[in-house]
């Protein structure tokens, strides 16, 4: 996520709430107001979650997967992924261990200009640990389009569910005070701790 979209998301969220001339104690008192009425717009979105039902827009068992737990604006979310997967080839890169290392070249517009970008994905296939460069997942709590194409192409049709969140499940009561701050969602054990430590040396040359 770029700085200029965090903060457009931050300034989404605080609008209404505080100006420039709101104090440091207004503005604590406020962003309890700003994540409650949030939280209780999300309560009211659920229990029309339960109510309706977003259909399918594939035959991909994964979606199915996702429309069947996840509420409907998050699924929503996860379809706008899913749509732009069909753009995607990833390209086996090499294999380090039980670790596999593709690519995938996103033709993305930036203004009136084409530019090419290439993202990296690392699979652990035996243990399912899966990341992308572009970190999606760890901002938004949903698998980006990249992991979704490479998924596609091993055929994968299951996501564990350490990859869905309690966050964003129908069937979950929020409670503004207990909404997570991270989406990692990988579980404390060694074999995670060693996946993300090569995600992050990885990631660290990847960008030099
Ligand atoms: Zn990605």
């Amino acid at each position: 996520m770029s700085t200029t979209q965090r903060s457009e998301s931050m300034n989404s969220f605080f609008d209404g709430y505080v100006n420039s001339k709101t104090t440091l104690r207004l503005f604590v008192n406020q962003y309890e107001n700003a994540l409650r009425d949030k939280v209780e717009k999300e309560n009211i979105a659920d229990f029309h979650s339960f109510k309706s039902i977003v259909p399918c827009i594939n035959h991909y068992d994964i979606e199915k997967q996702f429309q069947s737990v996840y509420t409907n604006s998050k699924f929503q979310e996860f379809q706008k992924e899913l749509t732009r997967k069909i753009y995607y080839y990833p390209t086996f890169i090499k294999k380090e261990g039980a670790i596999e290392v593709y690519q995938v070249t996103e033709d993305m517009r930036i203004g009136d200009k084409r530019k090419d970008v290439v993202y990296d994905i690392l699979l652990n296939e035996e243990e399912f640990e899966v990341k992308c460069s572009c970190h999606h997942y760890e901002f938004r709590g949903i698998l980006c389009r990249h992991v979704l194409c490479l998924l596609r192409e091993k055929r994968i049709k299951e996501v564990p569910l350490k990859y869905i969140l309690e966050r964003w499940k129908k069937n979950v009561k929020r409670k503004h005070n207990f909404i997570r701050c991270t989406y990692s969602g990988m579980e404390d054990t060694s074999v995670a701790k060693r996946f993300d430590m090569f995600c992050a040396i990885h990631f660290m040359k990847w960008q030099k």
